[in-house]
C-alpha cells in the first residue's frame, strides 16, 4: 500500500473532525495528519482508515478510534523526550503517534501475533521507538522505570500497582478502568505516595488481560 495525495486529504478531514469534536492540541492533531493510518490496518479496510472508528488488527483485537487515541495523547501532555511506557502495542498506530511528537516510547504488547508483526512493520516506515518488548505490561517494564508517562490501550479491570509505582512525581498515568465499560482515568503523581485523580468519560476498549496466554 502507499500513502497517496487522497489519503493525505482523508487524513486532514479526520483532523478537523477531531477538532470538532474538542480536540484542541495542535500538535496532536498534526500528528494525525501525518501518520498514513491505512498503512497500520489491512489492505480490506484501506478505504475506512480514515474513518473515526475501530477495526479489528488480528488476534481479536482492534486499532483504537482516532479520537481515543488523540484523547489520550492529549492527556499526556507529551514533550519532546519524554519517556513513555505505552501498554497494549497492538497495530503500532498509537506508539507512532507518540514517536512522532518527539517522545521516547517504551512499548508492551503481550500477543506475539501481534509483537512480531508491529516489530516488523514499525522500522520499515521509519518509526523508531526506543524499545518494544513482548510481555505482560500489568507489570510494566521495571529495568526501565520511571517513566514521564504511561498510557494503557486496553481496558483494565483496576489500576495496575505496578505502574502507579513505575512512574515519576510530576508524571501521568492514563488508563481505562471498568469491565465492560471504561473510565477514562488521568492519575498524576503528587509524590511518593499521592496521586490526584481525573475521571474523563466513558470510553470502550478490549480488555487488559493479566497472566493469560
Ligand atoms: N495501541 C493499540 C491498541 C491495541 S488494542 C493500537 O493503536 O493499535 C489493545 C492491545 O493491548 C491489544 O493488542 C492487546 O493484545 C494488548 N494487551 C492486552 N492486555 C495486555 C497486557 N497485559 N500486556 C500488554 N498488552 C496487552
Amino acid at each position: 500500500m502507499k500513502d497517496t495525495a487522497k489519503h493525505q486529504g482523508l487524513r486532514n478531514k479526520l483532523a478537523a473532525s477531531l477538532r470538532e469534536k474538542g480536540i484542541t492540541d495542535e500538535r496532536v492533531l498534526d500528528a494525525i495528519r501525518r501518520i498514513p493510518r491505512h498503512l497500520f490496518l489491512e489492505s480490506s479496510f484501506e478505504d475506512y482508515a480514515y474513518q473515526d472508528k475501530p477495526f479489528p488488527i488480528g488476534a481479536g483485537q482492534t486499532i483504537s478510534q482516532p479520537y481515543t487515541v488523540a484523547f489520550q495523547t492529549q492527556l499526556l501532555e507529551v514533550k519532546k523526550d519524554d519517556k513513555i511506557l505505552e501498554i497494549g502495542t497492538g497495530s503500532g498506530y498509537q506508539t507512532a503517534v507518540l514517536v512522532a511528537l518527539g517522545a521516547k516510547v517504551y512499548t508492551i504488547e503481550r500477543q506475539n501475533e501481534l509483537f512480531k508483526k508491529t516489530s516488523l512493520l514499525l522500522p520499515k516506515m521509519g518509526i523508531k521507538p526506543k524499545h518494544m518488548s513482548f510481555g505482560d505490561g500489568y507489570k510494566g517494564l521495571p529495568n526501565y522505570a520511571p517513566f514521564d508517562s504511561i498510557i494503557v490501550t486496553a481496558g483494565a479491570p483496576d489500576i495496575p500497582n505496578a505502574l502507579m509505582a513505575q512512574l515519576k512525581i510530576g508524571g501521568r498515568l492514563v488508563i481505562p478502568v471498568g469491565e465492560d465499560v471504561q473510565v477514562m482515568t488521568l492519575l498524576i503523581r503528587k509524590n511518593e505516595k499521592q496521586f490526584e485523580k481525573h475521571e474523563l468519560g466513558n470510553f470502550r476498549f478490549v480488555p487488559l488481560l493479566e497472566n493469560k496466554n
